[in-house]
């Protein structure tokens, strides 16, 4: 069964990890999809060609998720080129892990704006769409971290948290007319961004969840077509833990 047949999704930062792993299912689920990258433009040009396989109209845009005006022109440019926007998934993100002891004010700005503002960027941006055909989804990328905080990761965690004040904010807005803001908390998701860490550390993390195994973008990706199809019609203002338990 197809959930998202003729839905118009954007979403950003797709060119690896879990957004890519969203831009496969949606595209699977019958979605037309609509997607950024900042720094890997090969992955995202080759990405462009393997989702237009599914037979679905597909798109990459190079933008910054961070940058305001570009976040308004690419969703300019994205109904120029689709017509509307029916699905927003505020992906991308980044890390800049260290102690506050050693953190730099450009380590806290780069991870606000990329993680943050970004969301406020493009949700501000695909507003007026929505409200003009009164219904919409939007599903921003928190984490567990957001929830229950990390030690090296302040600034992370912040932006996290933040992401799931500004969710719940925006479905209290926006849900007279229709349109639905939900976070999605992954835990341990095994990416590039994970890739980095120290292996000892993840041994450690996959041994202490319920489930005994990191995450896959694939299991992200499931939660993330549920918020955005119609079978979650009623929900709104949520945040989802995709954890494996490990927040319980
Ligand atoms: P990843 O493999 O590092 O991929 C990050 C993606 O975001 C890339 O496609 C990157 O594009 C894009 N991106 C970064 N900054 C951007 C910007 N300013 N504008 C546009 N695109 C930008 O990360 P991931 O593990 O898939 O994580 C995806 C999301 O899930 C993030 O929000 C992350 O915080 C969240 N998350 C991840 C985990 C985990 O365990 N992996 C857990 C909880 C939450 P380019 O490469 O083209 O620059």
């Amino acid at each position: 069964m197809k959930l998202l047949e003729g839905k118009i999704a954007l979403i950003t930062g797709a060119s690896r990890g879990i957004g890519r792993g969203i831009a496969f299912k949606f595209a699977e689920h019958g979605a037309n999809v609509a997607f950024t990258y900042l720094s890997s433009v090969e992955k995202g040009q080759e990405l462009e060609k393997e989702l237009a396989a599914f037979g679905i109209k597909a798109k990459g845009y190079r933008s910054d998720a961070a940058d305001f005006k570009a976040a308004e022109e690419l969703v300019n440019a994205v109904i120029a080129d689709f017509g509307t926007i029916d699905v927003l998934v505020n992906n991308a993100g980044i890390t800049r892990d260290t102690l506050l002891m050693r953190m730099s004010e450009q380590q806290w700005d780069e991870v606000i704006n990329a993680n943050l503002k970004s969301v406020f960027n493009l949700t501000k941006a695909v507003q007026k769409p929505m409200l003009k055909q009164r219904k919409g989804s939007i599903i921003n990328m928190s984490s567990v971290v957001g929830v229950k905080g990390n030690a090296g990761q302040s600034n992370y965690a912040a932006s996290k948290a933040g992401i799931i004040g500004f969710t719940k904010s925006v479905a209290l807005e926006l849900g007279s007319r229709n349109i639905r803001s939900n976070a999605i908390a992954p835990g341990f998701i095994e990416t590039e961004m994970t890739g980095a860490l120290d292996q000892k550390v993840v041994e450690g993390w996959r041994d202490s969840i319920p489930l005994k195994r990191g995450g896959t973008p694939d299991d992200v990706a499931n939660a993330t077509v549920f918020l955005a199809s119609d079978m979650s019609a009623y929900i709104t203002g949520q945040v989802m833990n995709v954890c494996g338990g490990m927040l319980t």
